[in-house]
This record gives structure tokens, sequence and C-alpha cells, in this order.
């Protein structure tokens, strides 16, 4: 399966395995703004492959958006990764309804969550010391000030 992911997608704090993901260099610009940088390079690092649309798949989306009336509601981000996944035939992953939208008329496979693909690992954190787990990634404890690991969500 390949897969095209949105912002929401990265921002959700998963980490993915195999092969077959991408994203577009507007979702890379995005997300670096966000406080989520530093999950996003851990993803970058992982498997995520950075890809922009051709014009000609950005037009056809343009015009099926102008005819819905979902142009007014789609950023130019949404345009590039809606562009991108009809490109590589691949599933995009959001939950914007306009993407939703556009997906349908288009015939591009989407999945509104992460919910049920197999390759996706949930990461957590948690402290070799007093064993505490954190959503996020601390350089150490704030507790016990040990080693932090990560590990799988049950
Ligand atoms: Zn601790």
């Amino acid at each position: 399966m390949v897969y095209v992911l949105d912002a929401t997608a990265i921002r959700s704090g998963m980490t993915i395995a195999g092969e077959g993901w991408y994203t577009t260099q507007d979702i890379v610009d995005e997300v670096k703004l966000g406080r989520q940088a530093r999950n996003l390079d851990m993803l970058l690092g992982v498997s995520i492959k950075v890809m922009s649309p051709d014009e000609a798949s950005v037009n056809i989306i343009k015009e099926t958006a102008s005819k819905t009336h979902d142009i007014e509601s789609l950023s130019r981000t949404d345009i590039g990764v809606l562009a991108l996944a009809y490109e590589l035939q691949a599933t995009i992953i959001s939950d914007d309804y306009a993407v939703q939208n556009i997906a349908r008329i288009l015939k591009i496979p989407i999945k509104t969550d992460l919910k049920g693909i197999r390759e996706i690992i949930h990461w957590t954190f948690r402290c070799r010391g007093c064993g505490r787990y954190f959503e996020k990634e601390p350089v150490d404890c704030p507790i016990c000030g040990s080693e932090i690991r990560k590990v799988k969500k049950k």
C-alpha cells in the first residue's frame, strides 16, 4: 500500500514502519513551524518520502474543486496532498472534509484516521528509573532524572 499523509496524520504522533509513505514539501514546512517538528524529524528519518506533485495533477484537483465549490475550503497544501495521492494512486490519510469530498469524486482512496493500518506503531516514552510514561519525549525524566526509553504503546 502507498499512503499520502497530511499534517494531521503527522501531528498525531504515530511512528510508521515499512515502505510506501509519502507527504509533500508543503506539509513538511507546515509541520516544521509547529511544535511537532521533532516528531517530523523522527518520521522523515524513518520512512516518509517527500515528493511534490506535478503541475498537471494539481490542475486536475483545482478543476474538480472549482466544480464542487470546495476550492474555497482547500489550502494550497490540501491541493498538493490530493494531487500527489492522485498521481501515486495512493491512499490519503486526512480528516479534512473538503479533502475527503474531492478524494471521493476522483476515486482516490481516503482514510480519515490511522486505525486499522497495520504498519503503524504507536510509541510512548517510559522512564528507565521510575517507570512513568510520557506522551512526548523529554530529554531526561523530570521526576527522577533517569534516561527515557521509547516503548510500544499497548
Ligand atoms: Zn523517572
